[in-house]
């Protein structure tokens, strides 16, 4: 008997056919007498739908917090749903909010950090011998207000789930039969991994990897909990993600891309000491997250710094920048949202020289110019026109793997 924690994606629930299919998995684990708590995300394409809605109020969305008042109720159609056919199914179930199954978060809604999950009620009903159905995504800041948690955050409420109750086995279902290589919907030789480390897994997620979100991955290795990713429609092993994997013959194991990138650049910056210090810092009060960042070689005392940041922070970039207009003299600010990231994975480059080329040349061959590089020991990003993303991934997919 073990406790196992399962999270459905918003596909693997996204009709009543399908929610049945999940009722059947879950049950098929209760019956051998485990004990299960279950998060789902909201059904389908249900929380783009949330979104537009807002849209349809307010061009620009409504407030954070109204956003989370907004998208929470997604996952709440989902619990009640699956409950209902587990009860129709003849079988002990209870659903929570994500309130109710002790998520605390902190204030930044929208894009909340788990602090704590109160497990009490979560152990109460397991002890009742229930199959519990978690909402994912969202959680209850000090001031009782709903906040959510990010974009793809019910994988990382599953991995709370699983670290607080110590659970033996969390199981993260989709739509794919495991972590390939690359996109497998857009890259038809990508190929499906059997194990894949923390390390390796956290920076596919953060490069673009939807498969996992990358918050889920970071906690997953902080309580070491082993994730599988696995289908939710066919019967079969996934991936597994852990700490320490057999050594692959393989330089990199995986190819992500990311579209959601703006390019930024501050042109004519003073070139004097404390610049970069000075716009760095004001995008920081702005909890603006840079990631490349790239500045020319200074030229009549002037030069310019180009970074990017996600698509849905550039307003909040050009909003510090505007600020320190009295601080910082430049001549113009340029956005451009029609880059996007290309990143190769893999803990053998570390040790491999000619890594960097061999992608290079990829995207060469493939006549597709890069706007900016950025490497670490495990990673090299390229940033290009998005309108060549999907040649650029299979290009270098093709060169590696
Ligand atoms: P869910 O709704 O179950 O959370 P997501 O859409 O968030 O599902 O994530 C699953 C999707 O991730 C797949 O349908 C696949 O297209 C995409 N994906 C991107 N990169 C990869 C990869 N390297 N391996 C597997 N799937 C990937
Ligand atoms: N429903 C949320 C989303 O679409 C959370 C999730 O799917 O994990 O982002
Ligand atoms: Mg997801």
């Amino acid at each position: 008997m073990a406790l196992i924690v399962k999270k459905f994606g918003g596909s693997s629930v996204a009709n009543a056919e399908r929610v049945f299919n999940v009722a059947n998995r879950i049950i098929d684990d209760y019956k051998k007498g485990n004990d299960v708590i279950v998060v789902v995300s909201a059904q389908g394409d249900t929380t783009d739908d949330l979104i537009d809605k807002a849209k349809e109020i307010n061009e620009k969305g409504g407030s954070k917090r109204e956003m989370d008042m907004l998208l929470s109720a997604g996952e709440q159609i989902s619990i009640a749903l699956l409950a209902m056919a587990i009860e129709k199914l003849g079988y002990p179930v209870i659903s929570l909010l994500g309130w109710q199954a002790g998520f605390e978060t902190d204030s930044h809604h929208t894009f909340a950090r788990i602090k704590k999950v109160n497990t009490e009620r979560l152990k109460n009903e397991i002890e009742k011998k229930k199959i519990v159905i978690v909402a994912g995504f969202q959680g209850l800041n000090r001031y009782d207000d709903i906040t959510t948690l990010g974009r793809g955050g019910s994988d990382t409420s599953a991995v709370a789930i699983a670290a607080a109750m110590k659970a033996d086995l969390c199981q993260i279902y989709t739509d794919v039969d495991g972590v390939y290589s690359a996109d497998p919907r857009k890259v038809k030789t990508a190929q499906k991994m059997d194990e894949i480390s923390y390390d390796e897994m956290l920076e596919l997620a953060t490069l673009g990897a939807q498969v996992l979100n990358n918050r889920s991955v970071e906690m997953a290795k902080k309580y070491n909990v082993e994730l599988e990713v696995l289908s939710s429609l066919e019967v079969k092993p996934g991936t597994i993600v852990k700490e320490k994997v057999k050594m692959e013959k393989t330089l990199i194991r995986g190819v992500a891309k990311d579209n959601n990138v703006a390019c930024i650049s501050v042109v004519g910056l003073e070139d004097t000491p404390g610049i970069a210090f000075k716009l760095f810092n004001k995008l920081s009060q702005y909890k603006v997250n840079i990631d490349i960042i790239l500045q020319s070689v200074g030229r009549d005392g002037t030069k310019d710094i180009t970074f990017t940041v996600s698509r849905d922070q550039s307003a909040d970039a050009v909003a510090a920048l505007e600020a320190m207009k009295d601080i910082l003299t430049y001549k113009n600010i340029k956005v451009d949202e029609s880059v996007c990231k290309v990143s190769i994975v893999g803990a053998g480059m570390e040790s491999n020289p000619g890594v960097a080329s061999k992608m290079f040349e990829a995207l060469y061959d493939a006549g597709i110019n890069i706007q900016m590089i950025s490497t670490s020991e495990i990673k090299i990003s390229v940033l290009i026109d998005a309108k060549y993303a999907d040649s650029a991934v299979s290009a270098v997919h093709d060169k590696f793997i």
